[in-house]
Formats: structure tokens, sequence, C-alpha cells
């Protein structure tokens, strides 16, 4: 099947959390797939979203940003409530249990049961590119990593998609594309290569609910 011909009828309405960092690249991909996006960026915008792309950007400005804006508490209820969501880059750290070497204000929403360590990937190899086999895709993932959070930890629930060897570390693999439940996160900006490919499947949790 083309992407096309699996593309949702209705268009579906999914917020972007526009606070802070690559915004415009998630519209691009998601008006590609049929979707509508819409830009969050007070409680106001969450009306009617069937779903949230959390992008990547810097997670200490986006939690202050959340706070000030009052989406934080939106987005615990939306959390809660089981709302489809993708999270790359910064947006996995928002997303994830637990932060390691965070700001200690820095806040976290526990979708999905991951600790992840903020810039884990090392000074020498902060930002690289790779190509990824992701588990229920038949085409690689090019995967453009920058200043990326490694994950320490993931939950009994948590189903790992795709993993990359440690730079420098061969043999020593760590998960880069996680899912629990409706949540998916990267480690990675699928959006910067143009690849829709996850946000096709926050489009298909949404038609699964
Ligand atoms: N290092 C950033 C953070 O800690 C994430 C970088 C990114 O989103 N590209 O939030």
């Amino acid at each position: 099947m083309t992407v096309a011909e699996r593309t949702p009828a209705r268009r579906r309405r999914v917020g972007v959390l526009a606070l802070q960092g690559d915004v415009r690249e998630h519209f691009v991909v998601l008006e590609r797939l049929g979707a509508s996006p819409v830009e969050v960026r007070s409680p106001s915008d969450v009306a009617g979203i069937e779903a949230l792309v959390l992008p990547g950007g810097e997670s200490t400005t986006m939690s202050m940003l959340l706070d000030s804006s009052g989406l934080s508490r939106e987005l615990e209820q939306m959390v809660a409530d089981g709302l489809p969501m993708l999270g790359t880059c910064a947006g996995m750290i928002l997303l994830a249990r637990e932060v390691l070497d965070g700001r200690p204000d820095q806040r976290s929403y526990g979708a999905i049961d991951l600790a992840v360590r903020r810039n884990g990937f090392g000074r020498q190899v902060a930002s690289f590119e790779t190509d990824l086999d992701v588990k229920g895709l038949d085409e690689p993932m090019h995967a453009v990593f920058i200043r990326a959070p490694l994950v320490e930890r993931t939950g009994t629930q948590v189903e790992v998609l795709a993993e990359v060897d440690l730079p420098g570390e061969e043999g020593r693999r760590r998960p880069v594309v996680c899912a629990e439940g409706n949540v998916i996160v990267s480690s990675f900006h699928p959006e910067l290569a143009g690849d829709g490919r996850l946000h096709e499947q926050l489009l298909f949790n949404v038609e699964g609910d």
C-alpha cells in the first residue's frame, strides 16, 4: 500500500507544541500526510486536537515556557487522557518519566516509562547522522541526532522500535525509537530529513482510538 492509500480520509487536527523548536518541519510533514496541524502556544489552542507533536529544541526552555503559558496542566491532562503523542528529541525528554542531567526545576510528563539522559551521546559525538532500521518499516530511516537524549532505562511496557550503536562503542546498542500505548518518541529528528513515517504511525494511533 502507498502512503496516499493509507492516509486517513478525515483531516485530523494535530497540535504541534509551538513554544520553541523546529515546529515548521513538523507542519510540513503533517500536511503532506493529509493532517491539519495547529500551533499550540496557549491552553485555548488545545481544543479539539486529536494528537500532539512535541518537537525538538531545548527541553529546559520548553519546560519553563510550558509553566508560564499555562500549558503544563493541559499537557498533564492530555497525558492522563492517553492522547496520541509523538515526541522528537527534546520532545522525547518532555514525555519521559525520568530525566537525568536535566535542570533541577525541569519538568517531564511521564507519558512513556523511560529514563533519558540529556545530551547523553557525549561531547565528541554530540551530533551525527545515520540510517536506522525501524521495526515495522520496510526502508531504513535517515536519523539526524542533535545533542540527543540517551535512553538509560526502558519500562517493561515500552516497545523498542529502533536502536543505534553507541558511537565509539560498537556493540553497545541503545534504544532511539520507543513506543508505549499511544505514545511514540525518537531521540533524533525524523522531520529534518522529511521522513513522515513516525507521524504516519501517530495518525494511525488516532484512528485506532
Ligand atoms: N539537548 C536538547 C535538550 O536537552 C535536545 C536537543 C534537540 O532537541 N535537538 O533539550
